[in-house]
């Protein structure tokens, strides 16, 4: 395919990504962002095992494993009775990447720039319209042979108006304590979880960090906002007392409250313009899959221009991302309501029902691909490369 020129709404996982992705090809890329600096709103993720081809393609895999925390499984317990609710162990060698936003941002950032890319800072995009960017304040830049939507889910959000769910979580990040490999959760029914993630470090800063989080109300957070900080944090710290002491010197200010959205849009592309990431649909993070997504939909778009050139690109795009996230779509909205939401219903077939059935070898291997993103391969036909990635990646993670 000859070079072309990418304009990109959104410095976020996806824009970097592809931007990345299609300097790597030899086309020329611009991207445009909201914010005045590069910024990373937010505590941290989990980079699963499916994308670990993804950011080794983009040279960035070996910085990954060395600042993100290998996670060897997801762990959760119901408060009152110490029942294990949740134990999804990655066979041996397998794991998962814990990562700080701004740990992430910052590597691809790097690489972003290292390969030439253009980055308009700023700049409010307002619209995307046949090869131009427009901002709020009616600038427009053109010439772009096609435009990027990779404004996370605030796009489509505005673009639907409807979408949020119940339950978001507050979030925050605390100085790390002890060498677990876990993702780590504590419920009280379905309607209160505290959890806690480790992520490593951050380029700038060699003190080990984990994420905390705390499920709340949508419709909860203004009252949490005025309320007592100290109440709040004694009926936090009181559903996992082994940890509780990680909130004593958090101070309010450094919290951020998360909403989640559900939902997507019909078509990822429409005219010149083609969506990725969460602009394109997005999903509560319990199976911790929104930033794979990100990744995943940048590769596919670029694996679709090489294999069927500009014109069938983004159509065949579409095609190859349609099972891979429409299920993970699906398994995330079933799974929601059972950790968070006002359902004591729910929260005893998951104590009573599901988590027995789950604690099994067999249940087991089933967890453990849902969790790793590969239950399904992202793109039909190209398993051998997802799986690859994962090896080299335990591979290089052995070295380091
Ligand atoms: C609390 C929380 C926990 C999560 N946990 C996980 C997890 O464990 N694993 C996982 O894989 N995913 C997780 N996710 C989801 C993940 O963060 C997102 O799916 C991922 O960041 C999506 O990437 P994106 O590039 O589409 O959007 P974003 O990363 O949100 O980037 C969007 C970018 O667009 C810019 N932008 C937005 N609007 C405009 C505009 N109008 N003009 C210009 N620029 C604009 C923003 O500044 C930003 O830089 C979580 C999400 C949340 C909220």
């Amino acid at each position: 395919m000859a070079p072309k020129h990418f304009g990109i709404a959104g410095a976020g996982i996806a824009g970097l990504s592809f931007g990345i992705l299609a300097l790597l090809d030899g086309h020329k890329v611009d991207i445009f962002d909201q914010f005045e600096k590069p910024l990373a709103v937010g505590s941290g993720f989990v980079l699963q095992a499916v994308s670990f081809a993804v950011l080794d393609e983009m040279g960035i895999l070996d910085d990954v494993l060395k600042y993100g925390a290998e996670l060897s499984g997801l762990h959760g317990r119901e408060a009152n009775s110490d029942q294990v609710i949740l134990d999804v162990r990655f066979r041996k060698g397998r794991f998962g990447i814990g990562i700080q936003r701004a740990t992430i941002h910052s590597i691809l950032l790097k690489r972003y720039k290292e390969l030439g890319g253009q980055l308009n800072m700023g700049l409010h995009v307002s619209s995307l319209e046949a090869s131009k960017i427009i901002t709020e304040n009616g600038q427009s830049f053109g010439g772009f042979d096609l435009l990027i939507d990779a404004r996370g889910s605030g796009a489509l959000r505005s673009f639907r108006q409807k979408s949020s769910l119940k339950y978001g979580a507050l979030w925050w990040n605390v100085p790390t304590k002890d060498n677990s490999k876990w993702l780590r959760q504590r419920y009280l029914g379905a309607s209160n979880m505290l959890g806690l993630m480790p992520m490593n470090t951050h380029p700038n800063n060699p003190t080990p960090q984990s994420a905390m989080f705390w499920s709340l109300k949508c419709s909860d957070y203004e009252e949490w906002m005025v309320g007592d900080f100290s109440q709040w944090k004694e009926e936090a710290a009181n559903i996992w007392p082994e940890f509780g002491d990680n909130l004593e010197n958090v101070k309010k200010e450094e919290i951020h409250f998360s909403e989640y959205i559900h939902d997507k849009r019909k078509t990822p592309y429409q005219d010149n313009c083609v969506c990725l990431g969460d602009s394109q649909q997005a999903s509560s993070p319990q199976l911790g899959q929104g930033a794979n997504m990100a990744i995943l939909d940048s590769f596919t778009l670029i694996w679709a221009f090489r294999t069927y050139g500009f014109q069938d690109g983004p159509m065949r795009y579409a095609k190859a991302r349609k099972m891979h996230r429409e299920f993970y779509q699906f398994a995330s909205f079933l799974f929601t309501p059972l950790y968070q939401s006002d359902s004591r219903f729910l929260a005893g077939i998951r104590n009573y029902i599901l988590a027995p059935l789950s604690i099994n070898k067999l249940s087991n291997v089933v967890l453990e691909r849902l969790v790793l993103g590969n239950i399904v391969t992202p793109i039909y036909g190209e398993k051998r490369f997802f799986d690859k990635g994962i090896e080299n990646a335990i591979g290089k993670k052995m070295n380091l």
